[in-house]
């Protein structure tokens, strides 16, 4: 029999987790014709999520779970999903059931056709999302879109049934900030995309500040895209236009009305001016060179601190 294993990452989600497993339990006794595995990863949550793992794992052999010895960030702990399911199949699901499981069975039978490698799913709408955060989401997807290589749609989410190739294709991808979206969309393969209306999560509080969202975003634009680098030159050649327009103008006034080179107000706000351009462009390298730096020490995505997986890997 093929197997279908579930990655579900969990921080703080001791509300949503009970909702979860009835409805995984009450979709997979639908689905007969697969096994199932079913690898719970708690992000260094600070309630009762690894007690209730533990509970569950007791009572059914398809739950596993590894649990982080801190929060690694939902993008550490979907990896630690991926590198260490062993299904024929693994699909990325959210604990708050955003991403409905009852979609399982379509997806399923969309891969079997042959046709494609992935279903992803996507949001037709952001009904009953922060209007702010929808702003701010849309700018994000149509800017990383127009700079990077990375294809990322609008309203995508990180709910996707994959094959076997796929998901080692990704655990290949060892970089440490990581970015799934762009990662999916890098890696190629064929995908389905399945349209779904917008679910509001079933308990509990959403566990992304905007903050954390914007961070998010720098990262994606910055792992995919060189683009930012180039603000460089544009200042640069910017900077160059204005100092040349500046000294025709300095010329004229000295040659031709006998006025002094230059007064200082003039020359403060164009030292004020190219200064700035210098110390943001320095921004701009700064972030490629942490990442640099990040990623040449090679610390591990992910801690594990227990698990119920003997052959659990931490990368
Ligand atoms: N999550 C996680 N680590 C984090 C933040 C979130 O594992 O640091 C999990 C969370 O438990 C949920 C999923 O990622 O299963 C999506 O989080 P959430 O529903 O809070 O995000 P939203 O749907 O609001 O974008
Ligand atoms: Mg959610």
């Amino acid at each position: 029999m093929e197997k279908i294993s579930l990655i579900i990452p969990c921080y703080n989600e001791e509300e949503s987790l009970p909702y979860l497993y009835a409805e995984l339990k009450r979709v997979t006794a639908e689905m007969t014709e697969y096994d199932f595995e079913m690898l719970f990863v708690d992000d260094g949550s600070k309630d009762k999520t690894l007690q209730l793992l533990r509970d569950m794992s007791k009572e059914d052999a398809r739950v596993k779970y590894i649990s982080f010895s801190r929060n690694f960030g939902k993008e550490s702990a979907m990896y630690a999903g991926f590198c260490n399911v062993t299904g024929d199949y693994a699909a990325v699901m959210d604990a708050d059931m955003q991403d409905p499981p009852a979609l399982l069975p379509k997806m399923m039978e969309i891969i079997k056709t042959g046709e494609y490698d992935s279903v992803a799913t996507r949001r037709e709408t952001r009904k009953g999302e922060p209007k702010l955060r929808s702003f701010f989401a849309r700018r994000f997807y149509r800017m990383i879109n127009k700079v990077s290589e990375a294809n990322i749609v609008d309203g995508a989410r990180d709910f996707r049934l994959m094959k076997r190739s796929m998901v080692d294709s990704i655990v290949s991808m060892c970089e440490r900030d990581r970015f799934s979206k762009g990662i999916f969309g890098w890696i190629g393969f064929r995908t389905y995309w399945l349209s779904f209306e917008n679910v509001e999560r079933v308990a509990g509080k959403t566990k992304w500040s905007f903050k954390k969202l914007f961070k998010y975003s720098i990262d994606g634009i910055v792992d995919f895209s060189n683009a930012p680098l180039k603000f460089s030159l544009w200042f640069g050649i910017l900077a160059m236009l204005g100092f040349m327009g500046m000294l025709a103008f300095a010329l004229v006034r000295t040659i031709g009305y006998n006025h002094p080179i230059m007064d200082w107000p003039l020359l403060v706000s164009i030292i004020c001016l190219s200064v700035s351009m210098v110390l943001f462009s320095l921004y701009i390298m700064g972030i490629y060179v942490a990442k640099i730096f990040r990623e040449t020490q090679h610390r591990p995505s992910y801690i594990i601190g227990e698990t119920n997986k003997d052959d659990a890997v931490s990368k």
